[in-house]
């Protein structure tokens, strides 16, 4: 700022010329905390990670999925396909991935055997997602589930990084991103009325019930911080809750079919997808999400393991 302005601003706010260059020069007090790095290689890294994804009509319209556990023998490939092919024919602007993009090695004993014989490594098993998001071709933002993070836990290997940049090398048209590990809060739209989507791949095993750890994490939020909606990985269910404290909770279903150690775990697989359209209204200076349309796709198991 030039000394013009220093006296403009003084005149402007009925202050001597040197306060006025003080308070235009001197470094503001930091009002937050520093921005979080993008990703840490240091290990793996719980915050909150922040994505922008803008869309510029009055709603939304993206697609929610997870679990696709790209490497499996187990994987519905062909479903993965075909619910890409109806997120276009939708109109989906972008997909957002719940995590465990591909299948790791060793999560369980015995995980090896229910592998395909071509992705027992990493590497193989990144360039299998890679050519998926690539030839999906749409927006994909994803995070990383337990089972991506055990190539991290056992050798340092970031899915997230070497999706992104397997892709790239493939000459994706589209956005593919990853936006963290376990969890990422994305603010759909614009100011000032976006949406918030909290993506979260959390731990631990199934319940007794389908829906009831998705309200456990619902209420899990403290008041102030809670997303308009959470989309929920790991538990390979679908299942809707519409209105918990106020938040849309959703688990997306899964893209894998039951695999035997699922089996000996009495552990269902609901291999669906979702389409999600919202509205947003500004109600007493609160963003709020006041319509929202979800379209599910179903997808049934091949008779190899149907129960008939
Ligand atoms: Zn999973």
């Amino acid at each position: 700022m030039g000394q013009q302005s220093v006296s403009a601003y003084a005149r402007e706010h009925g202050v001597s010329w040197h306060t006025a260059n003080r308070l235009i020069h001197e470094p503001e007090a930091p009002t937050s905390d520093p921005p979080i790095p993008k990703r840490s290689h240091q290990g793996p890294d719980l915050r909150l990670y922040e994505a922008s994804h803008e869309f510029h009509e009055a709603h939304f319209k993206i697609g929610l999925y997870g679990d696709t556990h790209i490497g499996s023998a187990y994987e519905a490939e062909g479903e993965r396909r075909a619910f890409y092919a109806l997120c276009h024919a939708e109109g989906v602007t972008a997909l957002y991935h719940a995590g465990d993009v591909v299948a790791g090695n060793g999560v369980y004993r015995g995980q090896i055997h229910e592998l395909r014989p071509d992705c027992i490594g990493a590497q193989a098993q990144v360039e299998r997602a890679a050519h998926d998001f690539v030839d999906a071709d749409l927006d994909i933002y994803f995070i990383l589930g337990n089972h991506d993070l055990k190539w991290w836990m056992d050798y340092g290997f970031d899915v997230g990084v070497q999706i992104e940049n397997a892709a790239q090398g493939l000459g994706a048209r589209r956005t593919i991103k990853c936006l963290g590990q376990a969890s990422a809060r994305i603010n759909l739209g614009k100011e000032p009325c976006q949406c918030v989507l909290d993506l979260i791949h959390p731990s631990g095993g199934t319940a007794y019930a389908i829906s009831y750890r998705a309200q456990k994490i619902a209420e899990s939020y403290t008041g102030g911080d809670k997303p308009h909606i959470v989309s929920i990985g790991h538990f390979h269910k679908a299942n809707n809750l519409p209105h918990v404290r106020n938040m849309v909770a959703i688990q997306p279903g899964c893209f894998e079919w039951q695999t035997p150690f699922m089996r000996g775990k009495a552990i269902d697989a609901h291999v669906a997808g979702c389409i999600l359209e919202g509205w947003m209204e500004e109600i007493e200076g609160k963003p709020s999400l006041v319509r929202m349309r979800l379209e599910w796709a179903k997808y049934y198991a091949p008779a190899r393991s149907a129960a008939g």
